[in-house]
């Protein structure tokens, strides 16, 4: 059951939910589905009542800021499939308010192409 539905839905858009309904398990990330399940419910829900940034939502569902970064991509994607959309708020440069329009990664950019300084604000992520 498993085999031959990791084979039919495996690199599909589809991979995370189905697989995680039917067996438990991720195809496309590998992960256990119910820790992995919940913790991107629970940021899903979040980002539907408000806007967070990965710190934020870090704290929240308590995993850390990269994994944050790891669902956020999963969500984009799974969202995408069903006319949803994840949309983010770009960082910005604190110091010359320079905006990273471009970036498409949801980790944090080091430091400002512009000035050259670290003080930025975060990119933050909300759910239509
Ligand atoms: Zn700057």
């Amino acid at each position: 059951m498993c085999c031959e539905l990791r084979v039919a839905w495996c690199g599909s858009l589809f991979a995370c939910y189905l697989l995680l309904v039917t067996c438990n398990w991720c195809a496309d990330c590998g992960m256990r589905g119910e820790t992995l399940l919940t913790v991107r419910q629970r940021i899903i829900e979040l980002l539907r009542e408000g806007e967070m940034d990965a710190r934020e939502l870090s704290r929240a569902v308590s995993i850390r800021e990269k994994e944050v970064c790891d669902h956020l991509r999963h969500i984009a994607r799974s969202l995408a499939v069903k006319g949803n959309k994840l949309s983010i708020q770009p960082a910005r440069c604190l110091s010359c308010d320079y905006v990273f329009k471009d970036r498409q990664r949801f980790t944090r950019p080091g430091r400002c192409p512009r000035c050259k300084k670290t003080h930025l604000q975060s990119p933050s992520y909300f759910i239509d």
